[in-house]
């Protein structure tokens, strides 16, 4: 069937689903294949749970006029995602970077659903899966469309972008994260730019941190772009205030009083801040949107418990957040000041130097305890009395002593899931 008709049958049934235990009725559903499963064999089961439709790419279970088969499910997917994403008038901004995405792409949702009908990335789904369903989520009526791209190697940016097309990017910055991947920080820097590669080379906008040296230097002769700044001429002027704990702007003589903590939400928040004025949101309602934005999944949250205030920022780690994320917890007033560090994956052959960086980082900081938790922290060589080091997860924090007023940061990797660490405090 080709793309054409098969978006025919999109707009009538304009709903995807890839999993059956969350069928929508008269969605699409499409058989992707996993590591240890294979779309297929779900397909009958999806038209019984009341799919439209079922897209298959094995013969034998194309069993019905209601199962169409196509050479592969995937790309079909991916076809149909760019075939719709051109159908509809939506601009779409792509989006991607080291840290930041997420928060990045609520805030820019927020501050740009104040004045147009916008659709962005749901959750994190940012991969070659999640970024077809984000252009499939796209109305005939929707405005701007806010697409996450994350990745992990070289070309995957580029290939994304191919799939989304977009009118206009931002990188949220180059960062020590995937390294395992893109074979370094240099690896991340061409990985990343991949996202300013094709807007360029489409001659598309560009919004950019002028204050980043790698984003200035790369972009610096490329006109059609629209940059902040904290102290160049030329660009759009946004001024950080403070971050105690929460982050606080300045713009056109107005303050903006954030809910996000740690001052790397800076750069989130004029992202937002920018793309608002670009696409003429009136000022008022920028700062509503900013200020009114609370981050959620354990990113960067504030929690009182018994007493003790926790940031909890256990949704991912890698060496530059973990880094950014000390320096602030530490630059806090008040405390005693505790920190749990968890493993940061991903890192390949560069773990152990990272680790041992985090672990003198924070013997240097202003921080009374500091528990590591995992094997590669494990490893690292701690001479301070102010290290308790911990192999797993599962040893007994029952031994913690924690002070009755004070402050914690608690930070790792996903894989990590150092939020379980709330239930033990
Ligand atoms: P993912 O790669 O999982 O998609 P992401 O890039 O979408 O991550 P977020 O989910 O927005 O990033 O934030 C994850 C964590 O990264 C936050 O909890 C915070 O610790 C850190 N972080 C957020 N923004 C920045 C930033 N601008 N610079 C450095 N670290 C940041
Ligand atoms: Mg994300």
């Amino acid at each position: 069937m080709s793309i054409e008709k098969l978006h025919q049958i999109f707009l009538q049934f304009p709903t995807v689903c890839t999993d059956t235990r969350k069928i929508n009725k008269s969605c699409i559903f499409f058989a992707l294949k996993g590591d240890n499963f294979n779309g297929n064999e779900y397909a009958d089961e999806a038209l019984r749970k009341g799919a439209s439709h079922a897209i298959v790419d094995e013969k034998k279970y194309a069993v019905s006029n209601r199962v169409i088969l196509v050479d592969d499910v995937l790309k079909t997917l991916q076809k149909l995602a760019t075939y719709h994403r051109n159908y509809c008038a939506a601009k779409v901004i792509g989006l991607t970077g080291s840290n930041g995405k997420t928060t990045t792409k609520e805030l820019i949702y927020a501050v740009l659903s104040e004045k147009y009908k916008t659709i962005a990335t749901s959750g994190n789904l940012n991969n070659h899966i999640g970024v077809p369903l984000t252009l499939l989520s796209i109305k005939e009526d929707t405005e701007i469309a806010i697409v996450e791209m994350g990745a992990n190697h070289l070309k995957e940016i580029e290939f994304l972008c191919s799939i989304s097309q977009p009118d206009f990017g931002y990188i949220t910055n180059f960062g020590k994260a995937h390294l395992e991947g893109f074979g370094g920080v240099e690896g991340v820097i061409k990985g990343k730019s991949e996202l300013y590669d094709y807007l360029m080379e489409h001659n598309r906008s560009i919004f950019l941190n002028a204050d980043d040296p790698i984003q200035f230097n790369k972009l610096g002769a490329y006109i059609k772009k629209y940059g902040y700044t904290q102290h160049k001429k030329d660009f759009y002027k946004i001024e950080f205030l403070e971050a105690s704990p929460y982050v606080s702007i300045q713009v056109e003589g107005k303050t903006i009083q954030s809910q996000l903590i740690g001052e790397y939400n800076f750069t989130n928040c004029c992202a937002a801040i920018l793309m608002g004025k670009y696409f003429n949101v009136p000022l008022e309602s920028i700062i509503k949107a900013i200020e009114t934005y609370l981050p959620q999944n354990n990113r960067s949250q504030l929690i009182e418990k018994n007493g003790i205030e926790i940031i909890l920022d256990a949704y991912n780690a890698n060496p530059s957040s973990m880094k950014v994320a000390l320096e602030n917890f530490s630059g806090l007033n008040g405390g005693p000041k505790i920190a749990f560090l968890g493993d940061m994956f991903e890192l390949g052959g560069t773990a152990p130097s990272e680790h041992q960086n985090i672990t003198d980082l924070s013997a240097k900081l202003n921080l009374d305890k500091v528990f590591l938790i995992g094997e590669n922290f494990y490893e690292t060589q701690t001479s301070f009395t102010k290290f308790k080091n911990y192999k797993d997860f599962e040893s007994n924090f029952s031994s913690v002593e924690l002070p009755s007023r004070g402050k914690i940061l608690i930070k790792g990797s996903r894989g990590m899931a150092l939020e379980r660490l709330l239930d033990l405090l």
